[in-house]
């Protein structure tokens, strides 16, 4: 028998529980009394993982649709803007880089213009102003352009634990979140195998009609009471730990990075995340290749003098994903649905859209649910695979010489679909035609920068009559030229921007 959904519990706190949370309220207008009752449940005992400063530009119109004011969120979250992010030593290891800029290249859409740059690895360099406004520290936007409006398209970089902290306050006073203090032991599920009640440590109970998991790794309700099995990807991605640090500035003024800089290391790579109080920088590597001892040992190399007095925290995690992330009346937002490593900041952009998704089809009665869940499977699914496609695209092409490296050529590490990508892209590249379905992650611009940035040159010569334009190429890239001189001369210098724009709010 269909029964309403109108009273959802959102167990955990963490970023993925809190955005969940204010996404789902302020969508259904739950401080207005629509009639759905949203409680969010926390434990005090149970901390959250309490890193995770790297957004994706969609956090933007997330923010702004929960109601909060972008100085906000820079002011209570030590924001900063990220444009991209730079790779370091990854392709050899002997100081190259390359960056995968927020912005498409210029002529996106137009004129794909990999046939007819200099260099291959030089593509961000000429077809995108973004690599050098990046380079100079520069703000994505002036003083004339409004909140959450830019010149070049950008995310944030936040404080994990202020941001889980602003948005709780927002979602309590602001959207009629009621926050609730305990510690699920368990929960009771009826005979159809829905979640009856979730009890509480202290004995006493909830009842709800949609539970929202977002306890992080433990994955309490629909890893262990609704027993969905966990997928691993450690045979692709071989990183299962990671030291994180909180890295004081030396003096106040010093420069403010505007995008994350990813540095490869011997069996992984160090992140590296400019906030405007601190940096965060942490190492990620894989335990079968490198000790904690090791890895400790590149931060402090990394690091130098402003590790001393710091003490790493290790967080190990295991690569992967549930095999399903909807099973009747319980979905998983957050860590509790899976985690692979950081490097493109895809976990909380997935929290974004899995609580969007929520939000747009929450059912009006459990009669719809299994439809609900069965899309979001087939969605979250996909965008897995993709995900994972794509961060392997970040290893499969190096020269490093290292085991971890080398493992990561290896095609029996290389998932099929990622191949079978590669073999196309290597006589005519990615092309937006290859990523148009509507829950597209990352668009073939963003495969491009990578690739080309790795060095994987598409032999364009095969088809060379394809590729008669360059004429239109160097107007473009020209075009490139003349816009990133207008910005480096206009843009200011990135901490400085965002000082004036909080005191001109004051
Ligand atoms: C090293 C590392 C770096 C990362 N960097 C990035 C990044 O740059 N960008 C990005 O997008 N993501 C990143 N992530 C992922 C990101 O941190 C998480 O996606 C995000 O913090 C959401 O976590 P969560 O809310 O799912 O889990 P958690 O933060 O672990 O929160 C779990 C919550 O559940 C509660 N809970 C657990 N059990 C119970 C219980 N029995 N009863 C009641 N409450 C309970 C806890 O109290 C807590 O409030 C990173 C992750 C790691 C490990």
């Amino acid at each position: 028998m269909s029964k309403p959904i109108n009273k959802i519990a959102i167990v955990g706190g963490g970023t993925a529980g809190w955005l969940a949370a204010g996404v789902i309220a302020a969508h259904h207008q739950a401080q207005a009394g629509s009639g759905v009752k949203i409680a969010l449940i926390e434990s005090s005992d149970i901390p959250t993982v309490g890193v995770g400063e790297g957004t994706w530009p969609t956090m933007k119109n997330t923010v702004s649709k929960i109601g909060i004011k972008e100085s906000t969120l820079f002011e209570k979250c030590h924001a900063a803007f990220k444009q991209g992010g730079k790779f370091v030593n990854w392709v050899d290891g002997d100081g190259d880089f390359y960056y995968h800029p927020f912005t498409v290249p210029l002529g996106y859409g137009r004129l794909d213009l990999a046939p007819y740059v200099k260099d291959i690895e030089s593509y961000a360099v000429e077809s995108n102003f973004q690599h050098h406004v990046c380079e100079a520290g520069l703000a994505p936007r002036t003083m004339a352009e409004d909140e959450y409006k830019g010149q070049c398209n950008y995310a944030y970089h936040l404080d994990a634990g202020a941001f889980a902290d602003l948005l709780k306050h927002h979602c309590r006073d602001e959207l009629g979140v009621e926050h609730l203090i305990a510690t699920v032991d368990y929960a009771e599920l009826n005979d159809v195998g829905d979640i009856e009640r979730i009890m509480f440590t202290d004995g006493s109970d909830y009842q709800a009609d949609l539970y929202v998991d977002c306890t992080g790794f433990s994955s309490l309700l629909l890893g262990k009471t609704l027993d969905v099995p966990f997928k691993s990807t450690d045979d692709v991605l071989f990183n299962d730990s990671a030291l994180a640090l909180q890295v004081p500035y030396q003096s106040e003024d010093d420069p403010l990075a505007c995008h994350t800089i990813a540095t490869a290391q011997n069996a992984g790579w160090i992140w590296d995340i400019g906030l405007t109080h601190r940096r965060g920088v942490g190492h990620v590597y894989a335990n079968d290749y490198l000790s904690d001892d090791e890895a400790e040992e590149n931060l402090r190399n990394y690091l130098g003098d402003a590790m001393n007095g710091l003490e790493p925290r290790k967080i190990s995690f295991k690569s992967g994903h549930r095999e399903q992330f909807w099973k009747n009346n319980c979905v998983a937002v957050g860590m509790s649905a899976g985690f692979v490593e950081p490097l493109e900041a895809t976990a909380i952009m997935l929290v974004e859209i899995s609580a969007r998704y929520i939000a747009e089809n929450l059912p009006p009665d459990s009669g719809v649910m299994s439809v609900t869940a069965k899309r979001f499977n087939e969605q979250m699914d996909y965008r897995w695979r993709r995900i994972i496609d794509f961060l392997k695209l970040h290893y499969m092409l190096t020269k490093r010489p290292e085991p971890y490296w080398q493992a990561h050529t290896n095609p029996e590490t290389i998932p099929q679909s990622l191949q079978d990508d590669l073999a196309i892209w290597g006589f005519r590249g990615p092309i937006s035609a290859d990523f148009d379905s509507a829950i597209e992650l990352f668009p073939a611009a963003s495969y491009q920068y990578v690739m080309y940035g790795m060095g994987f040159k598409p032999d364009f010569e095969k088809q060379a009559y394809l590729y008669q334009n360059q004429s239109q190429a160097e107007r473009i890239i020209q075009q490139n030229q003349q816009i990133t001189e207008q910005m480096l001369r206009t843009l200011p210098p990135h901490r400085d921007y965002i000082e004036k724009w909080l005191a001109s709010h004051h």
